[in-house]
């Protein structure tokens, strides 16, 4: 995702944001990895949420070794869960 900073909102041409932690869920072939405190930054107009292209990365590559058993979910309840840190 292009990076939206010190540009306006896309949807509502709204100039600011706010950074915040929001649930995001990556998914890709019926599978999911659920991450409660993704950081993103979220238009105060419109509330449309921006995800960060470095956290995106790394959900991706989390999500991939966690499916190809290389790497443990940190929790799991009805779905893996990974914390953000
Ligand atoms: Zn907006």
């Amino acid at each position: 995702m292009k990076d939206h900073e010190n540009q306006n909102c896309y949807y509502c041409g709204g100039e600011r944001f706010e950074e915040r932690r929001v649930r995001y869920i990556y998914n890709r072939d019926e599978n999911n990895l659920f991450v409660p405190d993704m950081p993103a930054d979220v238009c105060l107009n419109c509330g449309m949420v921006y995800y960060h292209g470095p956290a995106l990365l790394k959900v991706e590559q989390r999500f991939k070794a966690i499916y190809q058993n290389k790497e443990k979910p940190d929790r799991y309840t009805t779905l893996p869960v990974m914390d953000y840190v």
